[in-house]
């Protein structure tokens, strides 16, 4: 019995069925928004917007998150985007990176393609020579702190004029068309292959959001540990780990690449030796790891929820009136 139930631990908190499971939630979603342009253009039947396809929005709603930090106001425009950001960062500080490790859809994409990947090339992607990979991963805290710049410049009513444009109301749908645009197909086909060879380069190497959450999940409580005493250095956990950490070689897991994907910790064979601990104490098994990962997630989500502030404010009537106006055609894409 109780080997049942941990193995039902196992598939119910694998990190691939979560993250299979997040991306298989952002498809539909995206799917559910196309339908509600078809309907508000006249060529379909009316579907609820979904709100949380936000997150493809991260200049648009980090913008407007910087301003409700400097006194702007909470936007109760498009709300799901700042509470998509609280609730990313939230599970970045917790569980270092959380979010990257076992929600982001657009990371599953890479990480599917890096196993792949590690399938044909017999159990690992090519490593990058050392300066390149040290190199490429400053590169990403450079565009980071780009990003990061460029969005918290922007001033309060700039910002606060920026998330009341129509467009603003609409890019989510222009962006995601944009995806069926065959020069968007060959950079993701081109990334794809990229990824099977060397690992999910866009979450190492370029993607500034992730640089954030990487600098957030440093602060995090929580980390794993290796045992020194009992470790008998198999380095089994090096091997596991898709973010190349040398586990086997730490005391503690500090590494800002860690995306808490517990990996290392599900092949250690010698029990106690390599685990996930709070605080540097309380031990977090790898199977409650993702529990509460997602639970935080979905808490915030919640909470937003209950209180009105996840659903835009905007009536239907109006998405009709500015998608119907031939707005979204007339403009490039914009994040
Ligand atoms: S395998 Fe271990 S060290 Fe590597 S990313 Fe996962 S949790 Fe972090
Ligand atoms: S897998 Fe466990 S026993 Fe092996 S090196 Fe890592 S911590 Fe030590």
């Amino acid at each position: 019995m109780s080997e049942l139930r941990t193995r039902a631990h196992r598939i119910l908190t694998s990190r691939w069925l979560v993250k299979s499971v997040f991306f298989a939630l952002f498809v539909w979603l995206t799917s559910r928004l196309l339908a509600f342009a078809a309907w508000a253009r006249g060529e379909g039947p009316f579907v609820p917007r979904p709100e949380a396809v936000a997150g493809i929005l991260p200049v648009g709603h980090f913008t407007s998150f910087f301003a409700w930090l400097k006194g702007g106001g909470w936007d109760t425009l498009l709300p799901a985007g700042l509470v998509i950001i609280i609730a990313a960062l939230a599970t970045s500080l917790l569980f270092k990176r959380g979010f990257c490790g076992w929600i982001c859809p657009v990371g599953t994409l890479w990480e599917g393609a890096a196993a792949i990947g590690r399938r044909l090339l017999g159990g690992r992607n090519i490593r990058l020579p050392r300066w390149l990979d040290i190199a490429g991963r400053g590169f990403r805290y450079v565009l980071g702190f780009g990003f990061f710049a460029f969005v918290g410049m922007v001033s309060v009513p700039e910002a606060v004029g920026f998330r009341e444009l129509p467009y603003m109301w609409v890019a989510d749908i222009k962006i995601i068309e944009g995806f069926g645009q065959p020069i968007f197909l060959i950079v993701i086909l081109f990334a794809f292959v990229l990824s099977m060879l060397l690992g999910p380069v866009w979450c190492r190497y370029a993607c500034p959001i992730g640089a954030l959450y990487s600098a957030v999940g440093l602060a995090s409580p929580c980390a794993v540990k290796r045992d020194e005493e009992t470790c008998i250095d198999c380095g089994k956990c090096t091997r596991a780990c898709h973010a190349f950490v040398d586990v086997q070689h730490a005391a503690t897991v500090h590494a800002a690449e860690c995306d808490g994907c517990m990996d290392c910790v599900k092949v250690c064979p010698v029990e106690g030796a390599l685990e996930a601990r709070a605080f540097g104490r309380v031990r977090i098994a790898p199977w409650v790891w993702p529990l509460l990962v997602v639970g935080v997630w979905f808490a915030i989500y919640l909470v937003a929820k209950l209180t009105g502030n996840w659903d835009t404010t905007i009536p239907v009537d109006v998405f009709r009136q500015v998608i119907g106006s031939g707005l979204l055609e007339q403009t490039t894409p914009m994040f």
